[in-house]
């Protein structure tokens, strides 16, 4: 470890949030993490009564947010390292789906991100330092029937860190999105919203993808604390990438996927090009 940082990272009750936390604890690090409840911020401070501090925090607050950092950087000091974490999965077909459905996947897994990078971002632009990490998905790459507005969100996230890369990589400011392919956590379980089926024509389809996700569950080939040492590993990297990919099922998907996509723009190219002058 080169130094100690202050990490912000939203959402450390479980999963990904709560096993980077232990290891940046371990690490040395000092962990600020944001919880939805009283008693999960007295199990979060817990952990390291001198250097996890809980924070109370539903990152769809937005007005609330630009307080909670501004407190944070006064009361314990400035954040190097933000680690938008807090999402969630909606699972349903799209046209079963209600669009306020879509609207509360966005606001946690964008609009929240978003928000939480426009309060950090002044203050590491001061600096003149600062690392940004949002927890994307494979499905911000891939895609598969039933969750539409999970991977149109977290499609959403890779664009907005790929372009926010470019804008505060001369201020000294990195940004990685990370998109893991299937680990133990509990997004498939307590955390995920299931739209019902009302529409017989896609029950051949979707049926046994969402029986294979619930029995799946607990199960998936990643483990979420070998992920929190691999998101640490970019942290203390003095060139972090723009993009990573955690699990070999993501990269296989994600492989494909691009491999896919060149061949059919090769397919189409002499279309493509017809429309030029
Ligand atoms: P998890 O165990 O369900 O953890 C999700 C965390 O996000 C919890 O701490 C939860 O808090 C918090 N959260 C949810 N909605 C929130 C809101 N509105 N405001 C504040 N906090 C909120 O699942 P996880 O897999 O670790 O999820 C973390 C991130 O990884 C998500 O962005 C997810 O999409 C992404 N991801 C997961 C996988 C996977 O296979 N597990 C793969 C790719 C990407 P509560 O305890 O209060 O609900």
């Amino acid at each position: 470890m080169s130094f100690e940082r202050t990490l912000l990272i939203t959402g450390v009750s479980s999963g990904f949030g709560r096993a980077l936390a232990q290891e940046a604890l371990a690490a040395g690090h000092r962990v600020i993490g944001t919880v939805r409840s009283e008693q999960a911020k007295q199990d979060f401070e817990a952990l390291a009564p001198d250097r996890a501090v809980g924070r109370l925090l539903d990152v769809t607050d937005f007005d609330a947010i630009d307080g909670v950092v501004a407190e944070i950087e006064s009361t314990v000091g400035p954040i190097d390292v933000l680690v938008n974490n807090a999402g969630y999965g909606h699972e349903g077909v799209m046209e079963e789906s209600p669009l306020a459905e879509m609207r509360r996947q966005f606001d946690v897994n964008v609009f929240g991100a978003v928000a939480m990078m426009k309060a950090v971002l002044p203050g590491m632009r001061a600096r003149r330092k600062g690392h940004i990490l949002n927890i994307t998905s494979m499905g911000g790459f891939i895609t598969m029937p039933g969750i539409a507005y999970y991977c149109g969100s977290k499609f959403a996230l890779e664009g907005i860190s790929e372009t926010l890369a470019k804008e505060v990589k001369s201020f000294g400011i990195a940004v990685t999105a990370v998109a893991p392919g299937s680990f133990r956590t509990d997004w498939a379980g307590r955390s995920m919203a299931r739209t019902p089926r009302s529409i017989a024509d896609y029950d051949a389809l979707f049926d046994p993808i969402r029986r294979a996700r619930e029995e799946k569950s607990g199960k998936q080939l990643g483990d979420p604390l070998k992920a929190a040492r691999a998101m640490l590993a970019v942290i203390e990297s003095d060139a972090p990438p723009v993009h990573l990919l955690l699990g070999s099922d993501a990269l296989g998907l994600v492989r494909d996927k691009l491999t896919a996509l060149a061949d059919e723009i090769s397919q189409w190219e002499t279309l493509t090009r017809s429309t030029d002058g």
